[in-house]
């Protein structure tokens, strides 16, 4: 264990089994604990980076309470830069509580589960849109559980431009055990594509630090992301269910992420390997285009884009 200077956290750093490492921040005064996650897809280096630089603002605070960190989440799949590991082809993001299955990536979310979600006051997972999608800057929860109070709290605070209610979380993701486990959890995604920007890095880093002042971790930050009423979207929000291409091919998008887009809007042309338009991919309802994928060369079955809601959905 390591005593920073003058009054601030211990930092207590600790190899899993399963090969991920724990960074503890604890403040002198006892407070709650929040859990903090960054590449939990290996090819997202903006919530790793961030993760970092609040673990180096958070070592010289006045921290009050507990912080576990871990960046990268899933060491194994960003060494491949992947978004699923390499090990065994599976997707962290979908093997949360880590129970259904006995390979690496389950071990590795059974190590998270226990060691960072249950317990916790609060998770924050930072995303984003990875490789192949671009996503607008954005903090998401699920609205339909027992935390969600505290959850939509923390999506405010933490200050993007858009938020996204979810009714519901799919199952394996950090979110959905946290949901059962009765923990308070936010995500944050931003546009990805391979490269950071600074204004994203800022709002992620800035987003944790009000969080976590805002929950009387911190002495006020004074307003480090500018306080504006976010835009608020509804929906489900899983990229698995969302419209996919129906041949190999090209995709052309005539869209950007974020954009409010009316139903039959054009968001955007698959072509062939031979030039030919195969199909004008068009909005099932109106929405925001919330995943919208990057990459042109397009399989069969790969999602092309998913819409958040506008209002919220009459159940
Ligand atoms: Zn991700």
């Amino acid at each position: 264990m390591v005593v920073t200077p003058s009054d601030g956290p211990t930092q207590d750093r600790s190899a899993l089994p399963s090969g991920v490492t724990i960074t503890t921040l604890q403040g002198p005064r006892p407070g709650p604990t929040v859990s903090l996650l960054g590449g939990v897809h290996g090819d997202e280096d903006e919530g790793v980076l961030a993760v970092l630089r609040v673990l180096d603002e958070l070592r010289s605070s006045e921290l009050t309470g507990t912080v576990h960190a871990v960046a990268t989440a899933n060491p194994v799949a960003w060494a491949a830069q992947s978004r699923v590991s390499p090990l065994d082809g599976e997707n962290l993001a979908r093997c949360f509580p880590g129970a259904g299955g006995d390979g690496p990536t389950h071990h590795l979310a059974a190590d998270i589960t226990r060691n960072l979600i249950k317990g916790a006051d609060l998770l924050i997972d930072l995303h984003s849109a990875g490789m192949r999608y671009r996503m607008p800057l954005m903090c998401g929860f699920v609205s339909d559980v027992e935390a969600a109070d505290q959850s939509r709290r923390a999506a405010e605070a933490f200050g993007t431009p858009l938020v996204w209610a979810h009714t519901d979380s799919s199952p394996g993701r950090s979110l959905s055990v946290a949901a059962e486990l009765g923990v308070p959890s936010i995500y944050a995604e931003c546009s990805g594509g391979g490269s950071i920007r600074r204004h994203e890095l800022d709002t992620y880093v800035a987003g944790v630090l009000t969080v976590l002042a805002d929950l009387g971790m911190l002495p006020d930050p004074g307003g480090l992301n500018t306080r504006k009423e976010p835009h608020w979207v509804y929906g489900p929000g899983d990229l698995d269910s969302g419209m996919q291409a129906k041949r190999d091919g090209l995709f052309v998008s005539a869209v950007n992420a974020g954009d409010i887009v009316d139903i039959d809007d054009e968001i955007g042309r698959c072509y062939d390997y031979r030039g030919r338009l195969l199909e004008i991919v068009r909005a099932p309802r109106p929405g925001v285009v919330m995943f919208l994928r990057r990459q042109a060369r397009t399989l069969a079955d790969d999602v092309l884009f998913v819409l958040a809601d506008l209002t919220p959905r009459q159940e």
